[in-house]
């Protein structure tokens, strides 16, 4: 008998971290290459922020902190869902872990029994079915299309719903298409969640304040107040505050899942960093001014790598609204050859190629159930941007 345990078998580490962790392998070597893999601003965290974590080391809050949080991050959580989401909480529905992710896995592990299963779009997050299957549940993958703008459409959700469905998991702006779910599609998908009372809502928005153009952010407990009884909303500072490594993200919801997700956390990680805790509060209480700033850079930095990739030919992609990714189709370049002769057979394939051939370190589609793909994160440099779309070309250029 191995020591492995056969869930954990079932669970693949992450795709982005593998490709990420390949970039940094092979830059170790001396080898140049442009990290376009990691879902992380490549800006600092703002000084205040930054200071008001070095005053809470100074004044001592190094220790324990309750469970769910300290209470000035729940109510500044709290005033953030009324302020900027209409969401109503008591400090009690919020609950405060190590990054969005931890909540998640709280929220699965606090209500999965084995063989339950929850529902989310394709392309989807690359941990999304590995938490799923983690917490003894059973991932059930919805195709989502093109020509929809991978948008979930209402009746491909109806028929995944069966009588074992217990959640719909849904991010809007989305890892990896950067899509955004208007009030009208959210609206669509609520009509059909009327009709399965026992089917909850885990509301993913973390990339809340990365919406481009005339796209509009908004959440399913906000576009249906019905429905919060059995939403849990989820976001974080990780992406808008270039916050990733300080390890805090929260939610909201219904008091008795809260308190089983608190349950989860107690005897697990027991509460994210209080230095980190401080630090949060400072990014949700004080100054926001940099949010909009880091947008506009993002914004164009999307426009200049749609632009870029769509010159190449064999790739393209549609200008996404949100997030921080670019999703690639790649499909009409497998079956080329390589200088070095080797065919490509799949999006895995052309990702290797291009770390190897254009020291480009990008992630396969297939990595979030989409073959026929690759992601492009566009949060670095312009400069990054402009070289590594230049490498990508002449890469592509070399193939037969
Ligand atoms: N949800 C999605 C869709 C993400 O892409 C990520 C990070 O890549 C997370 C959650 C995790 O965020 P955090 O750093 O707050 O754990």
């Amino acid at each position: 008998m191995g020591i492995l345990s056969a869930k954990l078998s079932a669970v693949k580490p992450s795709q982005t971290k593998a490709m990420t962790a390949l970039a940094a392998e092979l830059k170790a070597q001396g080898k140049t290459i442009i990290t376009l893999s990691q879902g992380e601003p490549d800006f600092a965290t703002p000084d205040h922020i930054a200071r008001a974590a070095i005053a809470a080391i100074h004044a001592g809050h190094t220790k324990y902190t309750a469970v769910a949080g300290i209470p000035a991050l729940r109510e500044a959580v709290a005033e953030k869902f009324q302020r900027e989401n209409n969401l109503t909480f008591a400090a009690d529905q919020i609950t405060v872990g190590c990054g969005a992710k931890q909540l998640l896995f709280n929220a699965l592990v606090a209500s999965l029994d084995d063989g339950d299963e929850v529902v989310f779009p394709t392309p989807c997050w690359v941990s999304y079915p590995e938490i799923v299957k983690l917490a003894g549940g059973v991932p059930i993958a919805v195709e989502t299309r093109v020509g929809d703008g991978f948008i979930m459409q209402p009746s491909d959700l109806r028929a995944a719903i069966t009588p074992r469905t217990k959640w719909l998991m849904l991010n809007s702006p989305s890892n990896p298409t950067g899509a955004v779910y208007s009030r009208r599609n959210l609206e669509g998908l609520a009509a059909v969640l009327r009709d399965f009372p026992n089917v909850w809502v885990l509301a993913d928005d973390i990339y809340e304040h990365l919406v481009y153009g005339d796209a509009e952010f908004c959440t399913m407990a906000e576009v249906a107040p019905d429905l919060a009884s059995r939403t849990v909303t989820v976001n974080g500072v990780s992406k808008s505050c270039a916050m990733t490594g300080w390890r805090v993200g929260y939610a909201g919801g219904p008091l008795e899942l809260i308190k089983a997700m608190n349950t989860v956390q107690g005897q697990s990680t027991s509460h994210t960093c209080s230095i980190s805790q401080h630090a949060a509060v400072a990014a949700l209480n004080g100054d926001q001014g940099f949010i909009g700033e880091f947008r506009d850079a993002f914004e164009k930095r999307r426009d200049l790598v749609v632009q870029r990739i769509n010159e190449i030919p064999g790739l393209s992609c549609d200008t996404p609204d949100g997030a921080f990714y670019v999703f690639v189709g790649c499909e009409a370049l497998l079956d080329g050859t390589t200088p070095q002769g080797k065919t490509l057979a799949t999006d895995m394939d052309f990702a290797m190629y291009l770390m190897e051939e254009a020291g480009v370190a990008v992630v396969p589609g297939s990595g979030f159930l989409a073959d026929g793909f690759i992601r492009i994160s566009y949060a670095s440099s312009q400069d990054d941007l402009q070289n590594a779309c230049t490498a990508i070309g002449a890469a592509v250029a070399r193939l037969k």
